[in-house]
């Protein structure tokens, strides 16, 4: 199966990582710009534990890594422009933001709960086989703990995180050594929302109307952005007590007992459970009949720190 592979590829690190995002865990892979965290984009669960590792205090979006454009058209909306800038430009570090489409079947928690994916096809012969192979999108961010620098050899990964990924695969040291450039697709006017390897010279060829960078300084954390989700009855946190015409956003065993209706995060207490499940259930509980979402107090530990971010500006007043 492995024997197309170049030479200096193990077979049996693309096996193991195969399982691996099978059983829903993290494996860091290499790419031209930086080493990454990579878990199967449409496992809820696999990409919370993304969160997790790298200790992030908030769902900040995703790039979803694809094999080919056929792979990236099972996820979003694919646009002209989008064709047009990846012929263009694919493999390579060029990430485009795009809508998700109806029934996407990747984990909302990829788009930290909107409407949006970031898409990026990798130019590393390793991972482009691992994407072929897997057959199925991977999110990844950098992998270093949040706030750290960016790991460029796999030398890095292992002093990051040796004891607490299952693999490291190494690929060498990634060629462009910077992060892929960010360009927003989404909304009428395409902006670049992180600069990189290919600029803005590059790109305005390809797109006549692109606007303003929206650089450091100006730029929201993208878990912010009105286009992340916003439930619109009030969110009511910390409860230990629910009332008759609320619903209750559930976490844990001991659920109080009375309101309209009642889902539950995990029932055994699972934080990265928790995670995955937390913008779909905010989504289903956010219905008009309903006077407000009660939210069961949620451990601020690991990924309990991003999902009690996420719920605070849920219950922040608009
Ligand atoms: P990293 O996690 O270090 O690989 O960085 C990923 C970058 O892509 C961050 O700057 C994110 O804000 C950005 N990003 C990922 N997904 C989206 C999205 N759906 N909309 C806007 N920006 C995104
Ligand atoms: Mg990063």
């Amino acid at each position: 199966m492995n024997q197309d592979l170049p030479p200096y590829i193990d077979g049996r690190d693309v096996d193991k990582a195969l399982s691996l995002w099978h059983s829903g865990q993290v494996v860091a892979i290499p790419t031209e710009t930086v080493y990454g965290l990579a878990a199967d984009a449409c496992n809820g669960e696999a990409v919370a534990q993304i969160y997790a590792t790298k200790a992030r205090p908030r769902f900040n979006p995703l790039i979803v890594h694809v094999a080919n454009i056929a792979m990236a058209k099972r996820y979003v909306i694919w646009t002209t422009e989008a064709e047009r800038l990846a012929a263009e430009f694919w493999p390579g570090p060029l990430t485009l933001v795009l809508r998700r489409k109806d029934n996407c079947p990747l984990s909302e928690l990829v788009s930290a709960g909107g409407e949006t994916v970031a898409l990026r096809m990798p130019a590393h012969p390793l991972t482009r086989h691992l994407l072929e192979t897997f057959d199925g999108g991977l999110a990844a961010p950098s992998a270093n703990r949040s706030g750290r620098i960016s790991p460029t050899s796999a030398a890095h990964v292992q002093a990051e995180f040796g004891a607490t990924i299952p693999l490291v695969i190494d690929g060498g040291i990634c060629t462009v050594g910077l992060e892929s450039t960010v360009l927003d697709l989404s909304t009428s006017t395409p902006v670049i929302l992180r600069p990189g390897g290919i600029t803005r010279a590059m790109l305005s060829p390809f797109l006549p109307r692109l606007g303003e960078t929206v650089t450091g300084g100006t730029l929201k954390s993208p878990g912010m952005l009105e286009s992340h989700y916003a439930p619109g009855i009030p969110v009511r946190l910390n409860v230990t007590e629910v009332a008759t015409d609320e619903a209750l956003l559930a976490f844990g065993r001991d659920v109080p007992p009375g309101s309209a209706h009642m889902l539950n995060l995990s029932p055994d207490g699972t934080l990265t459970k928790a995670a995955a499940n937390l913008f779909s259930y905010l989504r289903l509980l956010d219905d008009t009949r309903y006077r407000a979402i009660a939210v069961m107090p949620i451990p601020n530990e690991g990924i309990g720190e991003a999902i009690n971010d996420r719920l605070r500006r849920a219950a922040a007043p608009r």
